[in-house]
């Protein structure tokens, strides 16, 4: 009787231990997934979970830009692997089944290979294995992909795929250190394209475009594959020279690339000539690498005044900084005093109903005799001079102001959000700070949502983290700024006090259609909901656009589709007329908004 009872128990406890082992790997693997962990680790696990006893062995196979890669679990037969990896396009053995890794989207990721001895049979518990395993694949090697393409776009121009700003002045200063150690001076130049705006403005931005993809291929392929080209901005290139052999070197180098600009360019049907500016230095072995950008781009200053089309070298008696900007910084300290500075506030849209979930308060300069600036224009310099915190401050009181008032006129739960730069952060007073622009408003601190970049988090973090949780802890919420544009990592932002990621504008622009499902995109949306966090999508423009991102699950839109920023007085009434406007520009597709 006893071993009868004992029998029909044992077996269920077998199975339950066996699922718990099982759970127990999928919850490691999805947290070394979480956790960005090296891809050839998590495939390594994953083929060990994939070959649940010892007369089957598992493998995957994922190719990658340097070939056929496999990872196999340690019963896979190594001189099997070994064939594999040999050539591009292996002949699969028949004695292994194929099971192909699939992305959502339809793309194949790779496939997982199974290699069983002839008495192993394809039992309930393998096919449980390996469904588990093939899944777990599809999400570590998506996310992977994810990841680096997100660091490609972190440090690429995504115009010319030339190195953008930020690499060109992290390879700069990896090189002026080298060069301490191995002395030879390095060339630094600096190239406008002269009245490139006509391009845009008379061919359009698609002719623009293509223009300066083709400016840089030319640049590229114009100089030695040792030298750095980067799109530093706009119509505005770097090309540095790492190391100099001889003297007159950076001239050399920049009547080259001059006469290979001169060719004329062919671009959608049209011939089209150019001419360029260009400001060069060089630096001995151990000079600032600052200092060597600045004195390019204020010889390129130079060029341009004296009439473009010419390269000029950089002289001390230019100074340091083109006068323009000086001018610049001496106008923002005035307007700062005279109190030229105002908010104006874009509209976030609830995509699934429409509604007004929040504004962005974007700050705009009315200058006496240039109108309107842009603070594309003067916020660089308000941060390069430090001017940015005390604007800043006088931004986050004036939003404070204004939110409480909108709450009196009955825009009772309209978020705020207000932008925070790198600087405001590193004070060791800006908790205090905010809260006390709280308290003198007696606004709640859920109503404000500061927005940060990830690069401006980087340059102190550990500081400016502290100061993110010490907010977070008073209530005060945060965004995560033009995501996809800097270090963007879904990792590193899982473990930060955010609510809120804000894709950039740059993302959005790439859908073209309704039907549009980039899949960088798609999979950014579906991990940042993982983490919780309430996804805006920013620069809508078009109603195809808003249908997309509306499928992809994105919850909030921003952009000029719904409204451009606005004027304080104006959001209550834009908001009283929202729903007629907002259902004429999305109205192509099903009215999905109320
Ligand atoms: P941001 O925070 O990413 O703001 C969004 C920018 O995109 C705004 O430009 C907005 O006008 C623009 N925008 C919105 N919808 C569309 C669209 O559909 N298409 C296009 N092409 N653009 C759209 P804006 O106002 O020129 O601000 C530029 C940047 O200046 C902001 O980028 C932010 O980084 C900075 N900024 C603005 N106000 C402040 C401020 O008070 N403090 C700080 N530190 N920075 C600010
Ligand atoms: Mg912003
Ligand atoms: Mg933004």
């Amino acid at each position: 009787m006893k071993h009868l009872r004992l029998r029909p128990a044992a077996r269920p406890r077998r199975r339950r231990d066996h699922h718990h082992a099982l759970n127990q790997a999928r919850q490691d693997i999805l947290e070394r997934i979480a956790q960005n962990g090296p891809l050839t680790e998590t495939l390594s696990a994953i083929a060990r979970l994939a070959q649940p006893n010892p007369q089957t062995g598992a493998a995957i196979l994922i190719p990658t830009p340097q070939g056929l890669q496999l990872v196999a679990s340690p019963n896979f037969p190594a001189a099997l692997a070994e064939n594999l990896t040999a050539t591009l396009t292996p002949t699969i053995p028949d004695e292994l089944q194929t099971h192909t890794l699939q992305s959502a989207a339809g793309e194949q990721l790779g496939a997982i290979l199974l290699c069983r001895t002839p008495s192993a049979k394809l039992t309930a518990l393998l096919a449980e294995h390996l469904d588990i395993a093939q899944r777990l694949a599809v999400i570590a090697i998506e996310q992977h992909n994810m990841v680096e393409e997100l660091t490609h776009r972190a440090q690429y121009d995504s115009l010319t795929n030339l190195c953008n700003r930020l690499t060109m002045e992290n390879r700069l200063s990896q090189l002026v250190m080298r060069s301490r150690s191995a002395p030879k001076a390095v060339g630094v130049l600096y190239l406008g394209l002269d009245r490139f705006r006509l391009v845009n403005d008379v061919l359009g931005h698609r002719t623009g475009d293509e223009l300066l993809r083709q400016v840089g291929d030319r640049l590229r392929t114009a100089v030695r594959d040792s030298d750095i080209v980067a799109r530093s901005g706009g119509d505005e290139f770097v090309v540095i020279i790492p190391a100099m052999v001889r003297a007159g070197e950076v001239e050399l180098v920049a009547e080259k690339l001059r006469s290979r600009l001169a060719e004329s360019f062919d671009v959608h049907g049209h011939q089209l000539c150019l001419t360029v500016s260009i400001g060069g230095c060089s630096g001995a072995p151990g000079a600032d690498p600052e200092v060597l950008q600045r004195d390019a781009y204020t010889a390129l200053h130079h060029a341009k005044r004296q009439g473009r089309n010419r390269t000029v070298m950089f002289d001390p008696a230019m100074g340091s900084a083109p006068p323009q900007r000086l001018e610049m910084e001496r106008h923002l300290r005035s307007a700062i005093r005279h109190q030229e500075l105002e908010l104006h506030y874009q509209p976030q849209i609830e995509l699934s109903t429409g509604k007004l979930a929040g504004v962005e308060a974007l700050i705009r300069w009315r200058h006496p005799s240039l109108g309107l600036v842009s603070p594309a224009t003067f916020i660089p310099i308000a941060e390069e001079t430090g001017l940015i915190v005390s604007i800043g401050e006088w931004a986050l009181d004036d939003a404070c102001g204004q939110a409480r008032q909108w709450q009196k006129e009955g825009l009772s739960t309209v978020r705020v959000g207000v932008n925070v730069s790198a600087l405001q952060l590193e004070q060791a007073s800006f908790t205090e700070d905010v809260m006390r622009h709280l308290a003198q408003h007696q606004l709640e601190p859920a109503l404000i949502e500061l927005e940060i970049t990830e690069s401006s988090l980087m340059r102190d973090p550990e500081r400016s983290i502290a100061q993110l949780h010490r907010l977070r802890h008073c209530g005060i919420r945060f965004a995560i700024d033009d995501f996809g544009t800097g270090h963007s990592s879904l990792a590193y932002v899982q473990n930060l006090p955010v609510e809120t990621l804000k894709i950039d504008r740059s993302f959005v622009t790439k859908i073209q259609q309704a039907s549009d499902r980039p899949p960088l995109l798609e999979n950014v949306i579906r991990l940042a909901h993982s983490l919780n966090l309430r996804v805006i999508a920013e620069g809508v423009e078009t109603s195809a656009q808003h249908h997309a991102l509306l499928a992809m699950g994105c919850d909030e839109g921003q952009g000029y589709l719904y409204a451009r920023p606005l004027l304080a007085s104006s959001v209550v009434d834009w908001d009283r007329h929202r729903p007629a406007h907002l259902s004429q520009v999305t109205q192509h597709q099903q009215p999905a908004l109320a």
